[in-house]
């Protein structure tokens, strides 16, 4: 199975295993970042697409990212597969 680099719900990039999500037995997840995806389900299922680019954009801040690095990633977290309504494992190739 193909492994995502960066997590299919907030677009943090998950470049060590620590940053995964884990799945209902505890395997990680290729497709979700930690804060995103525990124990096979979304930390937080209620969010919105405007809550999770709020979150994106403060924790983004918080590591004091560019300007241009926050933007490119907000603009980008409505084509995740969360946001596309994808939730198996497979990259959407339509790009609106
Ligand atoms: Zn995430």
């Amino acid at each position: 199975m193909e492994a995502y680099t960066f997590c299919q719900s907030c677009g943090m990039p998950i470049d060590r295993p620590g940053l995964s999500g884990t799945e209902k037995d505890h395997s990680r997840s290729t497709i979700y970042c930690r804060s995103c995806y525990r124990d096979g389900e979304y930390t937080r299922p209620e969010m919105t697409l405007d809550e999770m680019k709020d979150w994106v954009e403060k924790e983004l801040r918080k590591t004091k990212a560019p300007e241009e690095t926050i933007a490119r990633s907000l603009s980008r977290i409505k084509f995740l597969n969360r946001w596309l309504g994808i939730r198996a494992i497979h990259h959407s190739c339509e790009w609106h």
